[in-house]
């Protein structure tokens, strides 16, 4: 019998689904069957990934969102829940950077950061798990970390450390919530060619060190990172939680 991963009947919510790696994943989970719930704060993209979903044959919505209103997020989720259905999977993708000298850095920029980056992660995952302890049923969560939850680069402390911060609550969440048979992992993402990298890439210079930095020598693409999340909400991953997979192209392992 040939292997497969079948998500038809399950229903996954990912943030940041409007580009870039949120688009790969809620691309790749629709493919495999999920029914999928975009939220972004761009309506006009969400739009698109939902067309695009939808005339390969597969269903999406759309449920247009600004996670740094960490407030609102409960509310947002019962709202998302109650159009869609029962939610199983929770991708917390979305994600921003804000480059400065770290003396430099004020405190909107650092809050900014932290909001949408570890303070929405975790209230929407708390939503997800009362959503899911209340239908009584079990769920799956990834969180996409990065290359920066294990390493530093200059210019990006409040970044470095929201990314450092979410490998840590994956493994806190995953072991609180194990019992109820949640599981919560993350992806890391290397260096991936999508719009919040676009500045680096046109960098020749920072551009030639990500190549050269990395032992499968390319940047990734967007389809990488969603099939290490594709697994990790499938049922071949039913073992796993509380882990933090880097698909990087070997960066982290090379020195
Ligand atoms: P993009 O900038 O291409 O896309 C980010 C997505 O997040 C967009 O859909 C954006 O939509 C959404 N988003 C941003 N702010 C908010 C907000 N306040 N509320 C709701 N949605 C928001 O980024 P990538 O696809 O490159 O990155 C996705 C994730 O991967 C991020 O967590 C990032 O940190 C992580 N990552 C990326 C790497 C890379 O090399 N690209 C490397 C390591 C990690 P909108 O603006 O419409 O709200």
């Amino acid at each position: 019998m040939a292997v497969e991963i079948n998500l038809a009947g399950r229903r996954a919510l990912v943030t940041g689904a409007g580009r870039g790696i949120g688009r790969a994943i809620a691309l790749k989970l629709a493919s495999a069957g999920a029914e999928v719930v975009l939220a972004a704060r761009s309506l006009p993209e969400l739009e698109r990934v939902a067309a695009e979903i939808k005339a390969l044959g597969y269903r999406a919505h759309v449920h247009p969102v600004d996670v740094s209103d960490v407030r609102g997020i409960p509310a947002f989720f019962e709202t998302a829940a109650a159009a869609a259905g029962t939610i199983d999977i929770l991708v917390n993708n979305a994600g921003i950077n804000l480059r400065s000298p770290a003396e430099e850095t004020d405190f909107d920029a650092w809050d900014k950061v932290m909001r949408v980056n570890l303070d929405a992660v975790f209230f929407l995952s708390q939503a997800f798990f009362k959503h899911l302890k209340a239908a009584g049923r079990t769920g799956k969560i990834v969180n996409i970390a990065s290359l920066l939850s294990e390493a530093a680069r200059p210019t990006i402390a409040p970044y470095t450390a929201s990314k450092g911060g979410i490998r840590q609550l994956t493994l806190a969440l995953a072991v609180e919530w194990a019992k109820y048979g949640v599981t919560v992992n993350a992806v890391g993402p290397g260096y991936i060619a999508t719009e919040m990298t676009e500045p680096l890439r046109n960098d020749p210079e920072f551009n030639a060190w990500v190549l050269e930095r990395t032992p499968l020598k390319r940047w990734g693409a967007p389809e990488d990172v969603a099939s290490a999340v594709l697994f990790l909400v499938s049922e071949h991953a039913g073992f796993i939680t509380g882990q933090v997979i880097y698909v990087d192209g070997g960066w982290l392992a090379s020195l």
